[in-house]
């Protein structure tokens, strides 16, 4: 294909229609020159031969008075029409003119009227020539008229008709384009544009296509991407040990993985894609989830078996408003465990307290002097044998105490009781633990404190068991806090450590029931703590905790004045 730029194809236009117009000019002025060369003919030749005949009449009728001087002018017009001969039979008439004029100058007489009779001969011959020219210049200039008519209207209309399509040649690429940038704009990548020709267009044409086909690559390519995240992220949601819901801002449920559809008895399509008031209006256990808002374990029989859950709900940030990602963790076998753990501590408590009561019985029978007379030395190991079997005794007690709370049977024997017997009581419970990692409790214990109103075995559990997480949590060769001050209506006890600290999300958790700090390396059931928040509560105080990480924690609680 010929290479012609749209400058040329437009100039080449103008000049088309510039030869159109002088193509018409030509052709009127072709013929208006026609035209004109034949009326001058018409004209000159005829009305010449007219006006010398009528010259030699008058001359004749003056011959008889003037004479010579006549004849001299009709032989003067006669020379001039014998070389002004145009019409068929005007040559014979003229020659017989001549030949009646040498006998007019013989004195014949009657040579006037043959010269008069021929001279109306050669009138009406050029009349009659006349005559026919007009009538020819007259149908010439007819035909001339159709001939223009003709010229000028087709010159109209290829004239038009150019002007009509000549410049779709520049538009039509330009709608071409547009649509297709349209289409573009709309994300339709597979669109392209047909332009063969090689000019301006086809070359933008050729570049809109390549850019048309990177982007759809592209496209292609972040949709793989996108589908593959997407199956990647199903996947790891499937395999997901907890079952996991994902509500968005706007209330769909985006994903549930296989373990939450077991749960709820639904499948994909009931609940993915779905408005989660509409679910939750036919599962009650969704309903249940969605509206929950603490963490307390419930209780779902899936296979016939009873499952115990804790659900968390974990926020996320998506421009600026909230999604949710609802995750059931299983604590069946935490569940199991602890029930197993309490019945072997009832159990075990239940069974040492007779023989640990008798031995305590016979070691008083041995201190009676009645018995037999003991050394000193035997007194003092007797004395001793019996603060170990008095503490023992506490000990199992407060573990029967512990079985029965999580057994759901608490019973507070609340009392007037000293804040510096709960904190002796505590320290010494956790002595032995504390000198394993030779850890140091520093007492901080204000004087004079007023009594609290609680339960002395279970507040001092409490403080054992917040000594407890304190050594637990501390490096070895530490020391820990142990403060006490009276405050407002209050009086307040804290323990404080120079641990690792717990991450601030997790500070509103550690008081839940089998909660524990993930990361932690320091083993346990997650119970403690909210073992103690129930008996602190239950004794009208409050528990808190302060704690950043690398600064250690304070876990602290409240108890009323007297
Ligand atoms: P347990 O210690 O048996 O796991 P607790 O209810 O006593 O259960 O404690 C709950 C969780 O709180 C622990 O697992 C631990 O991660 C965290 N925690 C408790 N006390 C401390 C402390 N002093 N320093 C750091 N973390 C603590």
């Amino acid at each position: 294909m010929i290479y012609t730029s749209v400058k040329s194809q437009v100039r080449s236009g103008t000049i088309f229609l510039f030869i159109l117009v002088i193509l018409s000019g030509g052709f009127s002025i072709f013929y208006l020159q026609k035209l004109y060369i034949q009326t001058q003919h018409v004209s000159k030749a005829n009305y010449q031969s007219l006006e010398y005949c009528h010259r030699m009449q008058a001359a004749l009728d003056g011959t008889e008075q003037q004479g010579k001087a006549n004849r001299d002018t009709l032989s003067k017009y006669l020379r001039l029409q014998r070389a002004n001969i145009t019409e068929k039979g005007e040559r014979e008439a003229t020659a017989r003119v001549e030949q009646w004029f040498a006998k007019l100058k013989g004195g014949e007489s009657s040579a006037v009227q043959n010269i008069r009779q021929e001279l109306q001969t050669i009138l009406s011959v050029n009349m009659q020539a006349i005559r026919i020219k007009n009538e020819q210049s007259e149908s010439s200039a007819q035909e001339a008229k159709a001939f223009l008519i003709a010229i000028v209207g087709s010159i109209l209309l290829i004239g038009f008709s150019f002007v009509i399509s000549f410049p779709s040649v520049i538009t039509a690429p330009i709608e071409k384009l547009t649509e297709a940038i349209k289409k573009v704009g709309e994300k339709d990548y597979t669109h392209r544009i047909h332009i063969q020709s090689k000019d301006e267009f086809g070359k933008l044409a050729g570049a809109f296509n390549e850019m048309a086909e990177r982007l759809e690559y592209f496209e292609n390519s972040n949709l793989n991407k996108i589908i593959f995240e997407k199956s990647r992220a199903e996947a790891v949601i499937n395999s997901l040990q907890d079952a996991s819901i994902g509500i968005d801002k706007t209330g769909t449920v985006l994903f549930a993985n296989n373990k939450a559809l077991q749960l709820l008895g639904l499948q994909v399509k009931d609940i993915v894609g779905s408005k989660a008031a509409a679910v939750s209006a036919q599962n009650d256990l969704f309903r249940f989830l969605l509206e929950e808002k603490g963490t307390v374990p419930f209780k779902v029989v899936v296979d016939n078996r009873e499952n115990y859950f804790i659900k968390e709900v974990v926020d996320i940030d998506q421009e600026g408003s909230k999604s949710r990602v609802i995750v059931l963790k299983n604590i069946t076998s935490f569940k199991e465990l602890d029930v197993a753990k309490t019945n072997f501590i009832a159990t075990v408590s239940h069974e040492l307290k007779t023989p640990l009561a008798s031995s305590d019985l016979g070691l008083t029978l041995l201190e009676d002097e009645r018995i037999g007379k003991l050394t000193e030395e035997q007194r003092d190991l007797i004395q001793n044998l019996k603060q170990d079997n008095q503490r023992m005794l506490r000990i199992l007690s407060e573990l029967l105490n512990m079985s029965q709370v999580e057994a759901g049977k608490i019973q507070l024997d609340i009392a007037e009781v000293s804040p510096y017997a709960i904190a002796d009581n505590a320290i010494e419970a956790v002595q032995t633990a504390a000198k394993e990692k030779n850890i140091r409790i520093q007492k901080l214990v204000a004087e004079h404190l007023p009594a609290v109103k609680a339960d002395w075995e279970k507040t001092g559990w409490v403080l054992t068991n917040l000594l407890t997480n304190a050594i637990k949590h501390s490096p070895k060769d530490n020391t820990i806090n142990l403060e006490i001050k009276e405050g407002d209506g209050h009086v307040a006890f804290s323990v404080s450590d120079q641990g690792p600290g717990i991450p601030p999300e997790f500070l509103p958790k550690v008081f839940d029931r089998f909660f524990k700090v993930p990361g932690s390396k320091v083993g346990g059931t997650g119970l403690g703590l909210a073992i103690s928040k129930e008996f602190i509560e239950g004794e009208g105080g409050r528990i808190w905790v302060q704690s950043e990480i690398g600064s250690g924690s304070v876990f602290g609680f409240y108890l009323l004045k007297c």
